[in-house]
């Protein structure tokens, strides 16, 4: 069985990644959609309540697993009986960092494989960042986050 990986914050889930999970879910047997919990970064929503918002947000997609994880990424991959680290291009921004991990977690193990997505052209602007930034100013987010979690997402974020 093909497993994949797809880290990251998810602090929340936006259209861009549920994009990502979908196009995946059609090339792998598995997808497991991994939170992480980084110490460096303080997050707006809880490991809760991100892992909570994906499993909403996956519900109907059947090879998609919502889980969360701490430590070395290549750990984690392994422990999955993973074979590939699925991760998602933005912007030219984004390749120095990706470009950089990607090898990193190659000299760590060099048994995984990155596979970087291009992100689909309607949402090559968004981030989770983003969102929490209009959220927070009251601004309009229901084209960016799916409608499964909007209303809570909204909620947290105008009373913050
Ligand atoms: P961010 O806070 O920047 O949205 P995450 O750590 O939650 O980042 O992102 C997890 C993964 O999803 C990363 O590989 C990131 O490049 C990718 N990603 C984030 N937003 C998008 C998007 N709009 N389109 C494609 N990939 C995305």
């Amino acid at each position: 069985m093909n497993i994949a990986i797809y880290p990251g914050s998810f602090d929340p889930v936006t259209n861009g990644h549920l994009d990502i999970i979908k196009r995946s879910s059609k090339i792998f047997d598995k997808v497991i959609v991994a939170v992480a919990r980084n110490p460096n970064k303080t997050p707006m929503f809880t490991i809760q309540e991100r892992v909570n918002f994906l499993e909403r947000v996956v519900k109907s997609i059947p090879n998609v697993e919502v889980d969360h994880f701490e430590g070395l990424l290549v750990d984690y991959v392994k422990e999955k009986n993973a074979i590939v680290i699925i991760k998602g291009l933005r912007a030219i921004s984004d390749f120095e960092y990706e470009f950089q991990m990607a090898l990193m977690n190659r000299k760590l193990d060099k048994s995984i494989e990155t596979l970087f997505m291009m992100t689909s052209y309607k949402y090559s602007y968004l981030s989770s960042s983003m969102v929490k930034e209009i959220g927070k100013l009251g601004g309009c987010i229901g084209e960016l986050v799916p409608a499964e979690i909007l209303e809570d997402v909204q909620t947290k974020l105008i009373n913050v």
